[in-house]
């Protein structure tokens, strides 16, 4: 039997995994940190308390559990030999296959902003999004213990970046500030919390049309989100934020949206690293000069039919995914592999109930508004992968949208909840 070993159980890693089980004659080593795929498009209702976090995640075991031939174990690489395709976790194990598939993902990227690896919130996996939950319900909490500290900017949110994490993240806080949690929280006057977006760029979700780029800042907007464009986060401190006009911003929670590279694993593997740090690949996916070894999903530059890189999203990493167990599973019948292409369903992201933009198909149909959002709902529901959190998820919604249940507000990682309101130095210098 050949033995493929796969680092990196997300969507690309995941849909190699299960497209490659059904060969017999292959036995497959999923390797990743977490013993859960991560449902990203979701993380930021779990941070927003709209979900719970088994809405996004899911077992790795449970999901191949059928497939005899598939081994998960639970560590992080740390190390990788390309020529012999093995793979050293932190814990010292050792995995060699005939086959490598490098599917590791991305991690947030900081740009060298001073201070923003340290206070800043970023959004990748679930423990960002739980650590960002508990911290805003940790300022609201502290604010509706102490109106005080709505001056030191307990209510105060900055998000930096506005791509579609960005402009869902800051929506999203609108209407849990202003809409879902007025009730819940009867003595705290959230007609104080002020949701700032900032990107140096000169619209919001510049990957989209301009239409749809004027339609979600107006959707941002009446939702109290005040957007700073042409702007950049120039330092991040415990309390407060600097923007490059020269704003300071009092604030406790500052999430980072503002870009991605890939996993730390790719910046020493011994290959010179392309665009975002990440690994330059041939059209059937393998990296150059190591036969054998395969490189996908956000980890890799995929090219596109124009040539430029395919973006980071869902869809690329899966579709990828399948393409890399066909070449596999055709390179050990002994036959040439196919070259990737990309189908391209189109891209969508939700600003609010009722208010999203989808650019449907390659030709990118839009559409704006209700049906924007009920078709980002039902893609979201469809893409999740277990029917369990597809139906749970579809009831989630439901109670939000039709019974105007939130989910609950649970204050569960006591680590964010411990602000010592008085450590940033500058403080009295404050303007917005
Ligand atoms: C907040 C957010 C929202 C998004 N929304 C959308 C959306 O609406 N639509 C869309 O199409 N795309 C969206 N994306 C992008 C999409 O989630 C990614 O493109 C996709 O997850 C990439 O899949 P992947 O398998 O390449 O990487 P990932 O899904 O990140 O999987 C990588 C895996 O590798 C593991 N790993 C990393 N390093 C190591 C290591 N050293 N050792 C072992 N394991 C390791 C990680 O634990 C992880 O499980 C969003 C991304 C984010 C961050």
């Amino acid at each position: 039997m050949k033995h493929v070993v796969i680092i990196g159980g997300g969507f690309a890693g995941l849909n190699c995994a299960r497209q490659l089980a059904s060969h017999s004659d292959v036995r497959i080593t999923l390797i990743d940190k977490n013993n859960f795929q991560q449902f990203q498009p979701l993380l930021y209702q779990v941070a927003t308390a709209m979900l719970a976090p088994s809405n996004a995640a899911f077992s790795l075991r449970n999901i191949l559990q059928r497939h005899s031939n598939v081994d998960v174990k639970m560590g992080e690489v740390v190390s990788i030999d390309l020529e012999t395709r093995t793979a050293e976790t932190a814990e010292g194990q050792r995995y060699q296959g005939d086959y490598l598939v490098l599917a590791a993902g991305s991690q947030a990227n900081f740009f060298g902003t001073p201070g923003a690896d340290k206070h800043t919130y970023p959004l990748y996996s679930l423990h960002d999004a739980e650590s960002l939950r508990s911290r805003i319900l940790a300022v609201l909490e502290s604010a509706d213990r102490d109106p005080s500290l709505i001056a030191k900017g307990a209510l105060n949110f900055v998000i930096v970046g506005a791509g579609p994490t960005g402009a869902e993240m800051a929506g999203t806080l609108g209407d849990m500030t202003h809409r879902m949690l007025k009730d819940v929280y009867k003595d705290l006057d959230l007609s104080k919390a002020q949701i700032f977006l900032v990107d140096l760029g000169h619209s919001v979700l510049s990957t989209f049309s301009q239409k749809s780029q004027v339609y979600a800042a107006r959707m941002l907007e009446q939702r109290g989100v005040q957007v700073r464009l042409g702007t950049a986060a120039k330092e991040v401190t415990s309390g407060h934020v600097l923007l490059s006009d020269g704003t300071r911003i009092p604030t406790r929670t500052v999430i980072w949206a503002g870009g991605l590279k890939a996993s730390s694993l790719a910046s020493n593997l011994g290959v010179p690293p392309g665009h975002g740090g990440r690994i330059d690949v041939q059209p059937d996916l393998g990296v150059k000069g190591f036969p054998g070894v395969y490189a996908l999903g956000d980890f890799a530059n995929i090219a596109g039919r124009d040539g430029k890189p395919l973006p980071q999203l869902a869809s690329v990493a899966e579709q990828s995914g399948k393409r890399c167990a066909k070449n596999i599973a055709a390179a050990i019948a002994g036959e040439p592999g196919e070259p990737f292409h990309y189908f391209d369903k189109g891209i969508m992201a939700m600003i609010g109930r009722n208010a999203a933009v989808a650019e449907v198909g390659e030709h990118r149909h839009e559409i704006h508004g209700p049906i924007a959002f009920a078709a980002w709902l039902g893609v979201h529901a469809t893409l999740l992968t277990t029917a369990r959190a597809k139906i749970e998820t579809f009831v989630e919604w439901g109670w939000d949208y039709f019974g105007k249940v939130h989910g609950d507000p649970v204050l569960d990682r006591t680590s964010q909840v411990n602000i010592n309101w008085n450590d940033d130095e500058e403080e009295g210098q404050d303007r917005i």
